[in-house]
C-alpha cells in the first residue's frame, strides 16, 4: 500500500486561513501570556540564559524525560502524567511533520507515513486514559487542588477533546488512503465510518482546542511546564546552599546604616523567587517526604507554598495564614526541595520567612540563647571557647600553628569539641588516623575554632552567619588552610557550598569520605563481622551533598548491610537540621522516634550514623525506646573493627 499525506484532506480550501489565523493568535496570546508568567524575570531572560545555559536546559530536559521526581513518588500521579506527556508529544510530532511537508514540499507517504498513523493512534490512547483518570484524580483530591481544580478539569477535558476528535479524523482519512480500518490505524477499527460532516466538525474543534490550549497555557494551571524550566534554570545553587540575602562586607563598605532583612510580603521577593511558587500544581510530593508533616508538626511545604502563591502581593504572610510555628517546624532536610516535580526551593521560602521573624526579634528563649551563645562564646553550647581542644592534644593532634605542615584542618565543630558523646565519635576518627599513620596530616584550630555559621544562617540570623564566615576566612588564610575535613555534615555542608561565595574555597571532605579512602588504600584493614548494620544518611550529607557510597562501601566489608525503606539521597531526616536541635516545635511524634523506629524495623544491630546531631537524635530515641539497637558512628563502627 502506498498511501501518501494529502494536504487539508476534506476541509473547504479556505481552511488553511482560518488555521493561520488561530495560529497567530494562540502564539500572540501565548507570548503575552509568557510576560505575563514571567513577570519580574522577563522572557527574553528566560530565553537568554536558557541558550546560555545550553548544558542545563538540556539537563532539564533530560530530568523531564526521565520522569523520576514524578513517578518515584507518586506511580499513579506519575504515570498518567507520562502517558499524557508521551501522547500529546507524539502528536505534536505529527503536527510537526505535516508542517515541514507544507513549508518543504518534500513528499509524506511510505512506511514512515503509515507509522505514524500507528503511532497516532497510541497517542490517542494515551491521552484518553491519561485524561479521564487525571479528572478522576483530580476529582478525587479536590480539597488538595482547591482553586486549581476547574483548571485542572477543563484542561483535561480539552485533552480528551483533542485525542476523540483526532480520532474521529483519521478515521475519516482511513477510508481514503487505506481503503478502510487497517492494522495501520488500529483504532480504525472500533470507531464506527465518519461522515463528512462529522469529520469536518471534529476537525474544527481539534484546532480550536488545540490552539485555545496553547493560547492559555501560560495563564491556566499548565503554567507549571514553563516556571518548572526557569525554576531549573535560574537557580544556580547546590541544594544546602541559602540565599545571600546581601553581602555584609559590601554593606560594611558602602556604609548603608540599616537593611531590611527577610521577608513578609510576597511581593517582596524578586527575581525567580516572585514567580517560582505559581509552579504549584498542588501534587503534594513535598509534603508526603516532608519529616515535620509526618510529625504532624504544624507544617506542610505544599500548603506553605499555596498560601504564598495565594496572597496579595502586599498582605502580611503572617496575617494571612503562615503561623511563626509553621516556619520553625522545618528542619531544612530538602525533601521536599528533592521531590518537588518543578523545582520549588521551599527552604528559601521559609529561611526568608525566619529571617522577617529575626529580624523583629521574634525568637523565643531557645533561638534566643542560640544566637546569644554564638555572640559570646562562639560556639553553639554555651561554652566557655577557651580550651575546646585540649583534650586533642592529649590524643596527639596538634594546633595548626604547630603543625603548619598538616594537609587537613580537622574542623572538630561545636557537638565535636564540647559534647561528651561526639567527642567519643572524634576519638574514634583520630585513632583510625593514628592507626593509619595520618596523625601529622590532620591539624585543629583550638580556641580559634568557632561555629561554622551553618545553625545561625538556618535559624535566619544572615548577618551573625556572614560574620562568623569573614572570621573564619581570615582564620583559613593566616594559617594558608587548603583542605578540611570534618565529622559534621552541616559544617561540610556550609563549608562546601556557602563559603565559596565569600571568597573560601576549600576542599572539604566529610570524615566518612577519608575513611573509605584509607580503607581502598589500604592504609587500613577492617576485619569483616556477622554483625547486622544499618545507615541512617544524613540529610546534609547525602540529600544535599549527594555523599551516599562511601559510608555504604565502608559498612558492606563490616558486616551485614539492611537498607531501610528511605535511604541514600532519599534519606529521611532525624529531626535536627535547621536549628531545630535547639528548640522545640509542638509535635504529635518526634520525628527522630520516627526515624528510630523506621531504622530499628530493618531487624538491624546497629545504626550507623555520620552525624553527631543525627547520633544525638538516635541516640534519646532509642533510650526512649528502651531499645537494644546499638547507635554509632562510622568512624566508632569502623575503630572497633580494625583489623
Ligand atoms: S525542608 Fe524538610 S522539613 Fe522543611 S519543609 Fe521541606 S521536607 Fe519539610
Ligand atoms: S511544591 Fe512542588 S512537590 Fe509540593 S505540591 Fe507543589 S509542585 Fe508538588
Amino acid at each position: 500500500m502506498d498511501a501518501r499525506y494529502v494536504e487539508y484532506l476534506g476541509v473547504p480550501h479556505y481552511t488553511f486561513l482560518i488555521v493561520y489565523t488561530l495560529a497567530a493568535l494562540s502564539v500572540l496570546a501565548l507570548l503575552y501570556g509568557l510576560s505575563k508568567t514571567y513577570r519580574g524575570v522577563g522572557l527574553l531572560a528566560v530565553t537568554k540564559q536558557g541558550v546560555r545555559r545550553l548544558d542545563k536546559s538540556l539537563r532539564f530536559v533530560a530530568e523531564f524525560l526521565s520522569h523520576y521526581r514524578f513517578l518515584s513518588r507518586q506511580v499513579f500521579g506519575g504515570t498518567v502524567h507520562l502517558l499524557l506527556i508521551v501522547g500529546l508529544g507524539i502528536s505534536l510530532i505529527g503536527t510537526i511533520i505535516v508542517s515541514v511537508v507544507h513549508y518543504t514540499g518534500v513528499e509524506y507517504g511510505g512506511l514512515f507515513f503509515l507509522v505514524m498513523r500507528f503511532l497516532l493512534d497510541v497517542a490517542a490512547v494515551f491521552i484518553i486514559y491519561g485524561s479521564l483518570a487525571g479528572i478522576y484524580r483530580v476529582y478525587a483530591g479536590r480539597e488538595r487542588y482547591g482553586k486549581l481544580a476547574n483548571q485542572y478539569i477543563l484542561v483535561l477535558l480539552g485533552f480528551l477533546a483533542i485525542a476523540v476528535t483526532g480520532m474521529i479524523m483519521r478515521r475519516y482519512r482511513v477510508d481514503y488512503y487505506l481503503g478502510g480500518p487497517s492494522p495501520w490505524s488500529p483504532l480504525s477499527y472500533l470507531v464506527p465510518p465518519v461522515t463528512h460532516e462529522v469529520y469536518l466538525a471534529a476537525y474544527f474543534v481539534h484546532i480550536a482546542v488545540a490552539f485555545a490550549l496553547i493560547a492559555v497555557s501560560p495563564l491556566v494551571m499548565l503554567r507549571h511546564m514553563y516556571l518548572a524550566y526557569a525554576n531549573y534554570l535560574l537557580v544556580d545553587r547546590p541544594l544546602g546552599e541559602l540565599t545571600t540575602p546581601f553581602e555584609l562586607e559590601k554593606v560594611m563598605e558602602s556604609g548603608e546604616a540599616e537593611i531590611t532583612v527577610g521577608v513578609k510580603k510576597k511581593g517582596e521577593w524578586r527575581g525567580i523567587h516572585g514567580i517560582m511558587f505559581d509552579a504549584c500544581t498542588r501534587c503534594s510530593r513535598c509534603q508526603d517526604v516532608c519529616p515535620a508533616f509526618a510529625a504532624k508538626r504544624p507544617l506542610s511545604p505544599m500548603s506553605l507554598i499555596t498560601k504564598i502563591a495565594e496572597a496579595k502581593n502586599d498582605a502580611d504572610l503572617f496575617e494571612v495564614g503562615i503561623t511563626e510555628d509553621e516556619v520553625w517546624a522545618c528542619t531544612t532536610c530538602g525533601a521536599c526541595m528533592y521531590q518537588c516535580p518543578v523545582y520549588i526551593r521551599h527552604v528559601d521560602y521559609i529561611v526568608d520567612l525566619r529571617r522577617a521573624l529575626v529580624f523583629e526579634s521574634k525568637v523565643d528563649q531557645k533561638k534566643a540563647d542560640l544566637l546569644m551563645s554564638v555572640s559570646q562564646y562562639h560556639n553553639t553550647l554555651m561554652q566557655a571557647n577557651v580550651g575546646r581542644h585540649d583534650w586533642l592534644r592529649e590524643l596527639g593532634v596538634k594546633h595548626i600553628s604547630e603543625n603548619p605542615q598538616a594537609e587537613y584542618l580537622l574542623w572538630v565543630g561545636c557537638m565535636g569539641s564540647f559534647d561528651g558523646r561526639a567527642r567519643e565519635i572524634v576519638k574514634a576518627f583520630v585513632k583510625i588516623l593514628e592507626k593509619a599513620g595520618m596523625l601529622d596530616k590532620v591539624a585543629v584550630l583550638g580556641d580559634e575554632e568557632t561555629c561554622c555559621g551553618d545553625p545561625v544562617r538556618r535559624l535566619g540570623e544572615e548577618s551573625r552567619f556572614q560574620e562568623l564566615v569573614l572570621n573564619n576566612k581570615q582564620i583559613f588564610e593566616k594559617y594558608g588552610v587548603k583542605k578540611l575535613v570534618t565529622i559534621c555534615p552541616h559544617g561540610y555542608n556550609t563549608f562546601k557550598n556557602e563559603y565559596p561565595r565569600f571568597g573560601v574555597k576549600l576542599e572539604v571532605y566529610h570524615h566518612v569520605e577519608v575513611l573509605q579512602r584509607l580503607v581502598e588504600e589500604g592504609k587500613i584493614t577492617v576485619r569483616g563481622s556477622l554483625e547486622s548494620l544499618t545507615i541512617h544518611d544524613p540529610c546534609y550529607l547525602s540529600r544535599h551533598n549527594k555523599v551516599v557510597e562511601p559510608q555504604r562501601k565502608i559498612v558492606v566489608k563490616l558486616g551485614a548491610l539492611k537498607e531501610p525503606p528511605r535511604h541514600g539521597e532519599r534519606t529521611f531526616c532525624c529531626g535536627a537540621g535547621g536549628a531545630n536541635y535547639w528548640y522545640d516545635v509542638p509535635e504529635e511524634k518526634r520525628i527522630s522516634h520516627i526515624r528510630f523506629e523506621e531504622l530499628a524495623g530493618t531487624g538491624a544491630e546497629t545504626i550507623v550514623t555520620q552525624c553527631p546531631f543525627c547520633n544525638a537524635m538516635l541516640t534519646e530515641a532509642k533510650r526512649a525506646k528502651d531499645s537494644a539497637v546499638n547507635v554509632k558512628d562510622i568512624a566508632e563502627v569502623v575503630a572497633e573493627k580494625l583489623a
